[in-house]
């Protein structure tokens, strides 16, 4: 039987308290990073020689160097050891864009009946998982299941802490045995190596110094929901799918937009204050919070770290998330849409790349030669979100995402870029070229000559609409959905940037050898792309009807599904891209279109069955029980009164049409399973919803079987 709201428990706190003043003198900079295995920490358990060697391979992207690896290696042990760990595990990230682990002791027996405790160098570098179950799009067939998993050096090892002991994690890429990647780091340390190359290369020839290693950065902020755990316990959708199925949305839910900003509530305050705590203690740079638009719903982000990193944070903060909620007695939704017709929830991806010279390239400088750089940078964003619109597409493409772009302030499925009113007439400025008269400036800029005025950077200045906006000193793709993984985005971001980087130097570079100075090269480079790739530039509100027809107009493609968006993987100039920028042979792309589009397929139809069966073995019997009671009740009504009770004759009808009607639709549900398109499917279990969720406003709220959307949504 259902929770009734007397049983619940809204104590605030489950665990001990985190760590303050009061309880153990300790304040954030005395744990912060106390479970990770950072540089700081190696230097007390490493010799000189290796620390130094493990230094300078994290700082160049390098592969440990296997001389030292066993060092490492026991130096982790006892670090870890100390820490209550009893197990190591390789942490990867396979395609079904969550994280996998496979634990292993450090025991090896002594043989004199005990037990000593090792971890070896081979251990460190190298784990082989029996793999074989995880997607892989066919390009690894069980049979020759293996694949093995490879420490990134450029990711410190953590320490996950359990109830009773603690696990050693070392973050890993997972390949086949002929180094094809099997997972979502691979590409993306790849992708990053990409652009690492060219931006070094622009750097030379606009005559920067190289200072270091460039990457790109990534700052990932996250909504999610919470709900009371009993709500969410009495709810096989939410359990299985993530998502409500059936939900009729309360009267009040988020028109007011009382609860963006709000103040927070104590219980909620509590999961926010512990989940802050577990994330620092990993190193991981958690720092706004706040409550989101819809009721129940929130968001956390973090300072902006190496992308690499920074997608390892948002694959523990997810995880790190769901945990503390549970320990709240609540339960973490980061399905992107868990109730329909209220807002769904995203992840926002900042992305910008600090260059060779340690800067961040996305930054509009003081000066003209900085300006140079930035909009260099800029224009090859353009140019690539143009030309690939549909790659980013199918980079954020899933069943769950599918429900939320283009509706309740969500993006639609159409990407442009938004830039704001001073940076667009810059733009304007360089495409009419020298000698043209801005209307807002008064004048031209030649680049790396003059200088550009100072951008705004106050938030009033944003366009909250766009999927794709430059906010200041970054880009922020807020396509992506709540649930995904961030590496699949950055991949295709860091891909196409530094595809479009590459074209602008080699024209550079052809330039200079024919005797053409660089300032010129560049603003006649600039210009040329801004008049070819400006149709992917627009300002205004992404959610009105109108825009969709101008997009259409500017021939933006618009892939509404799934299957539409990932059909992008496949063509000749998206495989042409990776393969031409080393992030992905041909056989990687095509095994990933499979290994999603199969994701997609099943999720839809396993959906489509517990929509039918929820239905049919909860749904029904309710109304059925409901009809019941109201037929008795008429007739011993009628038969004391001596008259017809006409109102609830017709609200009997009422019941018994919409009941009938139920069961009609989950034969349709149950015939589209048996082999339907996932249009189809999705059609009937939409027409079996609506019916549901009108019969849900007719049963008494005693006896029907699932907690509202009125409950969950505003009891915390
Ligand atoms: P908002 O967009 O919500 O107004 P901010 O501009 O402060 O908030 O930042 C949003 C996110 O962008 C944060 O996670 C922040 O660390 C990140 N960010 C800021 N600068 C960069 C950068 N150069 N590269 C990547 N992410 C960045
Ligand atoms: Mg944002």
């Amino acid at each position: 039987m259902r929770t009734r709201i007397s049983e619940l428990d809204f104590s605030t706190t489950k665990g001990e308290k985190v760590m303050t003043p009061e309880n153990g003198g300790n304040t954030i900079p005395d744990y912060y990073g106390s479970n990770v295995f950072g540089i700081k920490t190696m230097r007390n358990y490493l010799s000189e020689k290796a620390y130094k060697s493990l230094r300078e391979t994290i700082e160049n992207n390098g592969a440990l160097d296997p001389n030292i690896a066993d060092e490492v290696a026991d130096a982790m042990k006892t670090w870890a050891v100390s820490k209550g760990a009893t197990h190591y595990t390789h942490w990867f990230q396979p395609l079904t864009g969550l994280t996998a682990e496979k634990h292993d002791s450090f025991i090896q027996l002594d043989g004199e009946g005990g037990v000593l405790l090792e971890f070896s160098g081979d251990e460190l570098i190298q784990g082989e998982p029996d793999a074989s179950s995880f997607p892989s799009g066919g390009l690894r067939p069980t049979f020759e299941a293996r694949g093995y998993t490879g420490w990134d050096p450029t990711s410190p090892a953590f320490i996950k802490e359990g109830t009773q002991a603690a696990t050693l994690c070392i973050p890993t890429f997972f390949v086949g045995w002929n180094g094809e990647a099997l997972d979502k780091k691979t590409p993306l340390l790849r992708s990053m190596k990409a652009i690492s190359k060219q931006t070094a290369r622009l750097a030379k020839l606009l005559g920067i110094k190289i200072k270091q290693n460039a990457y790109s950065t990534l700052g990932g902020e996250q909504e999610y929901f919470l709900i009371d755990r009993d709500f969410y316990n009495a709810r096989i959708d939410l359990i299985q799918t993530g998502r409500t199925l059936f939900g009729k949305e309360p009267a009040k839910h988020q028109q007011l937009a009382d609860h963006y900003f709000g103040a927070i509530k104590d219980r909620i305050m509590a999961f926010m204050e512990d989940f802050d705590f577990e994330m620092w203690k990993l190193g991981a740079p958690s720092t706004t919070r706040h409550n989101e638009v819809a009721p129940g719903q929130f968001e956390i982000a973090p300072i902006f770290e190496n992308q690499n990193l920074a997608v390892d944070h948002n694959m523990l903060c997810m995880e790190v998330m769901q945990k503390v909620a549970q320990k709240h007695n609540l339960a973490c939704l980061l399905h992107e849409k868990p109730f329909a017709n209220v807002n769904g929830s995203g992840k926002h991806c900042n992305w910008s790349v600090t260059g060779p010279d340690g800067k961040n390239w996305l930054s509009p400088g003081d000066n003209p030669h900085e300006n140079e750089r930035f909009l260099i940078m800029l224009c090859a964003v353009i140019q690539a979100v143009d030309d690939y619109a549909g790659l980013l597409l199918a980079s954020i493409a899933s069943a769950g995402n599918e429900h939320r772009l283009g509706s309740h302030e969500a993006p639609p499925a159409i990407i442009s870029i938004y830039l704001g009113e001073q940076l667009n007439d810059i733009i304007e400025q360089i495409e009419k070229g020298s000698g043209a008269k801005s209307s807002k400036q008064g004048g031209t800029l030649e680049i790396g000559v003059d200088s550009m005025p100072t951008l705004p950077r106050h938030a009033s200045d944003r366009n909250r609409t766009s999927p794709f906006a430059f906010t200041g000193a970054k880009f922020e793709f807020r396509a992506v959905g709540s649930a995904l993984s961030l590496s699949g985005p950055n991949i295709v971001i860091n891909t196409i940037v530094a595809d479009a980087l590459d074209q602008i130097c080699t024209k550079l570079e052809t330039a200079k050898n024919s005797g053409i100075s660089t300032n010129k090269a560049v603003q006649k480079i600039l210009q040329d792309i801004i008049k070819k790739h400006k149709k992917v530039i627009y300002n205004g509100d992404n959610y009105v009807p109108e825009w969709l027809k101008e997009a259409k107009r500017r021939g933006l493609p618009n892939l509404k599904t799934v299957p539409e968006a990932l059909k992008e993987l496949k063509t000749p100039a998206v495989i042409k891209l990776f393969e031409g920028q080393s992030v992905l042979n041909k056989t990687e792309i095509i095994s990933r279109y499979d290994a999603y589009m199969e994701a997609y397929e099943t999720t839809v139809q396993y959906e489509g069955e517990l929509t039918a069966s929820m239905a049919k073995t909860t749904i029904i019997p309710a109304a059925l029980d409901y009809q019941l009671g109201l037929a008795n009740v008429i007739k011993s009504v009628e038969g004391i009164n001596k008259t017809k009770s006409t109102s609830s004759r017709k609200l009997l009808k009422d019941v018994t049409n919409k009941t009938e009607n139920a069961i009609a639709a989950i034969e349709n549900l149950e015939i589209a399973l048996k082999g339907s398109s996932t249009e189809k499917i999705k059609a009937s279990m939409k027409a079996l919803r609506a019916i549901v969720d009108s019969l849900e406003e007719l049963v008494p709220a005693e006896s029907w079987p699932l907690p509202s959307y009125a409950e969950m949504l505003f009891i915390t």
